[in-house]
């Protein structure tokens, strides 16, 4: 089992970047997910264990469900408290990149970041890094999630032993969420191996699957009823399905952040289905539309995001955004599922 992911000259540069480096910034991507809040949060219990204080920052809120993780609270958000980012973002000397390949991805708080005098080093699972000016980058789009790289990492740099339960559960976190709790990309035996390693540390696997999945409010259960009763377009003869979720439907079900997390693979529960796309309506942005992409097997997610959602992402699940109205938005989605006709019905 090969569990190592950095070379030796890299191992011994991020080594020796940790080792040099007193004020150590984490930050991940905008609308943070399990994955790049457990990596994250991973990396600075690692780098606490090494003695150093490494503070946490992220564009904006992270959803609800991953508030029980430890030490989630202490995750400074870009969008609250930007002059105190900005600041820590200039003092840094080494800024960690978790869960994201592109400086776009911070959106708002690209500017800081690019600015940041600190050395960077992305550790990352997404296809096509364009991250400039890097100290050092460690792009594994094979790998199931982030949280995975900074698993390996740390096994490789010798900390597991001196490691505990405040590390592992958000580390388990972020695999189970960027896998749909180990449905989909994680075939990988390797990915067991890790499993049972935090295991050790005293995880509860089965409650941190409740603490993330179980999680929902009486609205977020009926909200997700309507959309599929109500909303559902499929097109079954091309495999793909559309819903959207409108900003008065969403006040009207008491939307919260994470009410709809997830939603977009309840259609590909539908047999022989291979695409669905999720949009919804921005509850607070006019003409914002937030789009999120599944797919199955090796039909291409990213390249339905890229090619009509500006955005991207993995195969199997992508997402992006559209600067319209919601029903404009329904005219894109039904000239996406179009366009891949030919694909979605072989
Ligand atoms: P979600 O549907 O959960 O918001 O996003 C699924 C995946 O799509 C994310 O993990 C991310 O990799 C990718 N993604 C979402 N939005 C964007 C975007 O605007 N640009 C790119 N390049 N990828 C995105
Ligand atoms: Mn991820």
């Amino acid at each position: 089992m090969q569990i190592n992911i950095l070379s030796e000259s890299e191992a011994a540069t991020l080594r020796e970047l940790i080792a040099a480096s007193e004020r150590i910034v984490i930050c991940g991507h905008k609308s943070p997910d399990g994955d790049a809040i457990g990596s994250s949060l991973g990396w600075a219990a690692y780098l606490r264990s090494l003695g150093k204080s490494p503070d946490i920052v992220m564009p904006d809120a992270m959803p609800d469900f991953l508030h029980w993780l430890p030490n989630s609270e202490k995750v400074v958000r870009h969008d609250k408290r930007t002059a105190e980012v900005s600041r820590m973002l200039q003092q840094a000397d080494l800024l960690f990149c978790l869960d994201f390949n592109d400086p776009g991805r911070v959106e708002d708080m690209q500017a800081d970041v690019v600015a940041s005098p600190a050395r960077k080093v992305m550790i990352d699972h997404h296809l096509d890094p364009n991250f400039p000016d890097t100290a050092l980058a460690v792009s594994h789009p094979e790998m199931s999630s982030t949280s995975e790289m900074v698993f390996r990492v740390v096994w490789q740099l010798g900390g597991f032993e001196g490691l505990d339960r405040q590390w592992a559960a958000p580390i388990y976190c972020g695999m189970m969420t960027d896998t749909g709790g180990f449905t989909y990309n994680s075939t990988n035996p390797e990915i067991y191996f890790i499993i049972s390693q935090l295991l050790t540390k005293g995880i509860d696997k089965d409650k941190i699957y409740r603490n993330v999945f179980n999680n929902y409010s009486s609205w977020a259960v009926r909200l997700r009823g309507y959309m599929m009763c109500q909303k559902l377009n499929v097109f079954e003869d091309l495999h793909a399905s559309y819903y959207a979720m409108t900003r008065t439907e969403l006040r009207d079900f008491h939307f919260i952040r994470g009410d709809a997390e997830g939603l977009v693979n309840e259609p590909l529960r539908i047999k022989g289905l291979k695409l669905s796309i999720s949009l919804r309506e921005d509850t607070e942005r006019d003409n914002l539309v937030l789009v999120s992409v599944r797919s199955v097997d090796d039909f291409p997610a990213n390249e339905v995001a890229a090619r009509f959602f500006n955005g991207g992402g993995h195969v199997n699940a992508a997402g992006g955004k559209l600067h319209c109205s919601i029903s404009e938005a329904e005219q894109v989605a039904r000239k996406a599922i179009r366009a891949f006709a030919d694909r979605l019905k072989a």
